[in-house]
């Protein structure tokens, strides 16, 4: 059976001439029907660019498309007619994003926006919209739902606003969310209830789902599959259980060495990975993380590493990747 969600060689540029940016060199990634899977990346290494790829969402221009293939159940989305791509979203295919404030509008009830998903979509009556929309915060477990779906975004907490939204994007029953940085805006202990809350839902609803984030920890009790992007690439994308337990690229290494760990009791001090990503209108030849890489030699300056086979559908793309599997996640990897 074909996945959900099939991405194939996905290439993105901004710009032209000499200020041309490539922004997605080449991504592609899978989601199965009711499966989890954490894109997981600095800011800037094109994992939101994927996502407004897939939705039919990039702005063209600046964006241009320059090759590759996006497919929902097998159906070609790129080059479909703008028509077919508005009805998916929503229908088929749904995004949520960091800032759930500004994608409310401050002037209409929480429940009004949601419910004109059901008065324009499915032609409900207003009063009949309503009550849907009373469901759907009620499904997102919002309290007192009935009230306060005649509250205005003001009146919700941080949290309770992305609830909301969550609420809207799932409105029309789609196949496939896209959550970008769901929780970035939030406090941690909110941050866990949203990722349950969407955890949830997943399973209930059998969605697949892509969660978007620059943070591992977030992610690590809920992805089935992590892709992890650096400067427009994917670099390393295997099952959640053998990134933690064998993550084969430097990059993947040292995200893990900057964020606290779970079953770290002892606290080992935290190494942030030094110096910036690359700007995507000067990606540096060769591996395009080797300015910032304690283990670079000569021929990472020189030849580009492809996304190799390490076995069991674990892929990296470091031209030492077994060397690092082997030795575990263990060893100080970025700033020796
Ligand atoms: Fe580091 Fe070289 Fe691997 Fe790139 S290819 S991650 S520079 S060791
Ligand atoms: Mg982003």
């Amino acid at each position: 059976m074909a996945p959900l969600l099939e991405v194939d060689d996905l290439r993105v540029e901004f710009g032209r001439g000499r200020e041309t940016a490539s922004v997605l060199n080449g991504v592609s990634y899978h989601v199965d029907e009711g499966e989890t899977l954490a894109v997981l990346g600095e800011s800037g290494s094109g994992k939101s660019v994927t996502a407004q790829t897939v939705m039919g969402i990039l702005d063209t221009p600046p964006g241009r498309i320059t090759g590759g293939s996006v497919r929902f159940r097998g159906e070609e989305l790129l080059g479909a007619d703008p028509e077919r791509r508005r009805l998916l979203r929503g229908e088929s295919m749904a995004m949520i994003f960091q800032d759930a404030l500004s994608a409310l509008n401050p002037v209409y009830s929480v429940g009004f926006q949601i419910a004109e998903q059901f008065r324009f979509r499915r032609g409900m009556s207003r009063k009949d919209a309503m009550v849907k929309a009373a469901e759907m915060l009620d499904l997102v477990k919002i309290p007192n739902a009935k009230q306060r779906v005649k509250e205005y975004p003001h009146q919700f907490s941080g949290g309770m606003r992305q609830r909301a939204m969550i609420a809207m994007s799932l409105a029309l029953d789609p196949e496939l969310l896209i959550a970008d940085e769901p929780t970035t805006a939030l406090d941690v202990t909110v941050q866990a209830q949203i990722m349950e809350l969407l955890d949830e839902l997943r399973r209930e609803r059998g969605m697949g789902l892509i969660l978007i984030t620059h943070d591992l920890g977030v992610v690590a009790e809920v992805a089935d599959r992590i892709a992890v992007m650096y400067a427009g690439r994917i670099v390393e994308h295997t099952d959640a259980a053998s990134l933690y337990a064998h993550p084969a690229h430097p990059y993947t290494r040292g995200l893990m060495d900057s964020v606290p760990r779970v079953d770290d009791v002892a606290g080992a001090p935290l190494r942030p990975i030094p110096g910036l990503p690359p700007s995507l209108s000067a990606i540096p030849d060769g591996c395009p993380f080797h300015p910032r890489c304690a283990h670079a030699v000569d021929v990472c300056t020189d030849e580009v590493p492809a996304l190799r086979e390490l076995g069991s559908g674990h892929q990296a793309a470091c031209h030492f990747a077994e060397r690092f599997v082997a030795e575990g996640p263990d060893r100080p990897t970025t700033h020796e």
